[in-house]
Parts: C-alpha cells; structure tokens; sequence
C-alpha cells in the first residue's frame, strides 16, 4: 500500500530568481503560494516551509542548510520546489542532495514532475538535466565517460577505484604497481589452480595457509573466480562504456602478475570443472576418478562399491571398476570388465614413477641444450637492425622536408621515397622475424613445467585422495582399461600422457 498522503511530512523550498532568471512573476510570495496550493491538492498536511530570503549569497544558505538537516534526520518524505534550480544550479550541490534524498527515500516534487531517484532514467528525463539545458547536461555526462575510455584507449592507463588484489595505486605515475606481499598470494591461487584444484580448494587451501583479504577475512570462493579470472593481472586494463558503447582493452599498462598462458590454462581448467563440481564434493573413491576410459567403447567407466560381507559378518567390501555394458548398437553391448580398482592405482603409480625418470632425462636434455651463445648473436642483430631502421625514418623524414623546402623536385623525391621505403620495410621484416627466433628459443618455460610434474609427481603419494585426483587430470588425459576374452581376460592399462 501507498502511504496515505495525510501521514506524509512535507518540506517547501522557496528561493528569490536572480534578476532576469525566472520573470517577474515568480517572486517569493508567488512561488510559496503555489506549492502552498499543490500541497493542498495532494493533501500533504502543514508543510514546513523554508524561505531563502537573501538571493545575492550564493553559497550560504542557511534555510537550504536547515532543510538538509531535517532530510538527515528523516524528517520529510517529500520536498515541494517550483522548478528544481531553486535548490541550486551547482552540481556538486545537487548531487549531494540527490544522494541524500536517495539515502532517505525522499521525493522531490514540482508543479511539473514528481522526481524519485531510483530511477535513473527518470532522473535524466526530468530531473537534474532541466538545471542545465539538456544538451549541456548530456555532453557533461559523455565526456566523463569519454574521459574514461581515452584514458584506457589512448592514455593505457588502469581505471578503477579499488587496485585489485596484487597491486597498489602509484598516484604520480598514475600506475598500478606490484604490491610484493600480495602478488605472493595471487600466485599462489594461480599454482594451486594450476595444479588442478578447484576454486572451493583453492579458497581452503589458501586460507589454511594463513593468507587474508585486506580487510583481514578469509577468501571465499567466488573471491577466488574473480581474481583468476581477471584479465587486470596479464598487465591489461579494461574500460566497458555503456554509453559510448565500446570497450576499450590497452596492453602492458601494468607489471603482469599471471602469464597469458598460465591464464588461458587455467580459464579451460575452471570451464572443464563446472559440471564436476558437484560430484566431487559427494567425496571421491578413487585418484582414478573420471580418468578410467573404456578400451573397447570408449565411455568413461565409473568406479563402484563391491559390497561382500560374508557370513561372518566382516565386510569385504572394496572398490572396483565397473564392468563396462554400455549399448554399442542395437543388439550389441560392450563386454569389457571389471577390477578392483587398487590393482588400477598400483599399475597408474609405477608408471608414474617411470614417467618421471624419462622427464628427468628430457629436463637434462633441456639444460643441457644452452641456446645462450644463439640468443645473445641474435639479439645484437636485432639493436643492429632496429639502429638501422631509427636512421631509415629519419631520413625518410628529411627527405620530405627537402622536397617540401623545394631543394628537391616531385620526380626525385618519389623515387628516393620509394627506395626508402623498400629498405624499411625490409628491416622491419627482419625484425620481427628475429623476435619470432628470439620468442621460440625460450626454453625456461619449458624447463619449469617439466620440474613442475617432476615435483608433482615426488609428492604424490602424499597428497590426500582429491589432490591425487587433480594432480593426475593434469598429468593424465586418461588411462584406457581393456579386459575381456581378447587379452585372456587380463587388465591393459594404457596410459595417455598430456603434452607438455
Ligand atoms: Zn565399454
């Protein structure tokens, strides 16, 4: 229900025109009467009325500050002005008595409109756009926004009231800086999430660690997703104008805290994870958990409880691999059986300990492949060429000087220009042919992901049942199980290795 107008308490704002703003009509007294009498019809009973009898003050208005006062003190549902300006033309001013009358609930009426706030449509249809010409109003509002988006797109600089998790704000350079501290605990999201863990884990894990918010609370897992998912932490900064309807994304406009690699792994990861979520957390039987891929259908084979209690009442009961039935064709099924899923896990750990010695091998084959001596040829070609092109386009640019001073006839400098530009252009082939060399040779990369699994897989055995889970989905692709009349009825297990 609407409350009912009698029990509405009611502010009139009266104000002098400053000469020539208004006419000579709208003096005080005429104004006060008409709100008088548009409170009547609305039925808004004793109105306090608040009458600025000094128009020259411009910023001190003592009756403004008392009706402020009682606003604050939620005195007044409503404030009855002739026309908005009467509160102020000044849109510091005006934004501070909206936000107090958002604050409060109030609504501002005039003979012509009735402005509530919530809507912020309304607001520019009826509202404060009437203080200034509506055009005036529109263009103040675009140019902040514009503002905003050329300081992204032209400026490449971060926008955005809070530095997120990992940076502070340098306000001189106006930069986002590495906060050492906290760049420690963003890494550590990205290593855990990385290694396979879930958001829900990482939060945990996190926590457990010691690690806080700002504010000193734990991290949630919704925390979690936004900062892992946040393109701020590869050095980029985003402004989304809804007006202008652009978005602009600048590059490098910061020290990056997650490589675009470890970001994109991690975003396939978390998508992957969605739909497994729940089944994780009924709690898992096995590190085999969706990695076991039937040899004959090739549907995942899922992993049960074999109840036996004897008749002595002890239960036997352990896990196994369900025989696989799935429906090939219409007559046909698949046939491939069970085991118990242990025997699984002790075959999957061997090979794991395999693994690990021929990685250890490519590790040292990686070491030992030292690309320094190429690398540092390659770069001092490259300053090479990039002096060389710096004096190409000077010269480019001199030679259009010549010609524009006329020491230089149109035929002459077009064919000079032309060479020129071959010769730049070439360089600039080069160049990036260099850098594409120079990119590849990163072996570092490389190395730190072999060590990686090296050190996942020393620990393994350690680890607790999820964690074994998730450490092998980042290793594994799956491990394909075969048992029936073809292979006498003994397991085949065959391995699928990620790529690294
Ligand atoms: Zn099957």
């Amino acid at each position: 229900m609407v409350q009912t107008a009698t029990k509405l308490k009611v502010a009139i704002y009266v104000r002098k025109s400053r000469e020539g703003e208004g006419g000579a009509e709208e003096t005080l007294l005429t104004q006060k009467e008409t709100l008088l009498r548009l409170a009547e019809q609305k039925g808004y009973k004793n109105p306090d009325v608040f009458e600025e009898i000094d128009s020259s003050i411009k910023w001190n208005r003592p009756e403004l500050a008392k009706m402020i006062a009682g606003i604050e003190a939620k005195k007044y549902d409503r404030i009855l002005v002739s026309h908005i300006d009467r509160l102020g033309r000044d849109i510091g001013l005006l934004d501070d008595i909206k936000k107090l009358c958002i604050e409060h609930e109030v609504i501002i009426e005039t003979p012509d409109n009735v402005i509530k706030f919530d809507d912020e449509n309304q607001e520019l249809l009826f509202g404060f756009s009437s203080v200034l010409s509506d055009f005036e109003y529109k263009r103040i509002r675009q140019r902040l926004n514009k503002g905003k988006y050329d300081a992204v797109a032209i400026k490449n600089r971060w926008i955005g009231s809070i530095p997120p998790l990992g940076y502070t704000w340098d306000k001189n350079i106006k930069q986002l800086l590495v906060n050492p501290e906290e760049k420690k605990i963003v890494r550590k999201m990205v290593e855990l999430a990385l290694l396979g863990y879930s958001s829900r884990q990482i939060a945990d894990k996190i926590n457990q660690l010691g690690y806080r918010s700002r504010k000193g609370i734990p991290f949630k897992t919704d925390r979690i997703l936004k900062i892992l998912q946040n393109r701020v932490y590869l050095g980029e900064s985003k402004y989304e104008s809804k007006r202008l309807k652009r978005t602009a994304i600048a590059k490098g406009t910061h020290e990056a805290i997650i490589a675009e690699e470890e970001f994109n792994q991690i975003q396939a990861q978390f998508k992957s994870r969605i739909s497994k979520e729940n089944l994780q957390s009924l709690g898992i039987k096995s590190p085999l958990n969706k990695l076991l891929v039937c040899g004959i259908c090739k549907k995942v084979m899922t992993i049960q409880l074999n109840n036996k209690v004897r008749k002595t009442g002890r239960n036997y009961s352990f896990y196994q691999i369900r025989p696989c039935r799935h429906q090939i064709d219409l007559d046909t099924k698949c046939h491939n059986g069970g085991l118990a899923i242990y025997k699984v896990e002790n075959a999957v750990l061997e090979a794991l300990k395999l693994y690990k010695l021929e990685l250890e091998q490519t590790l040292v084959s990686l070491l030992a492949e030292d690309t320094s001596d190429i690398e540092n040829t390659l770069k001092s070609n490259l300053e090479g060429l990039e002096t060389n092109l710096a004096k190409q386009e000077r010269k480019a640019k001199r030679l259009l000087d010549l010609y524009l001073d006329e020491e230089l006839d149109k035929d002459s400098y077009q064919k000079k220009k032309k060479a020129l530009e071959d010769t730049i252009s070439a360089l600039k082939n080069e160049i990036s042919l260099i850098q594409s060399k120079l990119d590849s040779m990163d072996a570092s990369t490389q190395v730190d992901k072999v060590k990686g699994i090296i050190d996942m897989i020393e620990n393994f055995e350690e680890m607790e049942l999820e964690e074994q889970n998730a450490t092998l989905k980042l290793i594994v692709s799956s491990i394909v199980f075969t048992k029936t009349a073809d292979t006498n009825n003994e397991p085949v297990i065959d391995i699928k290795w990620r790529e690294l």
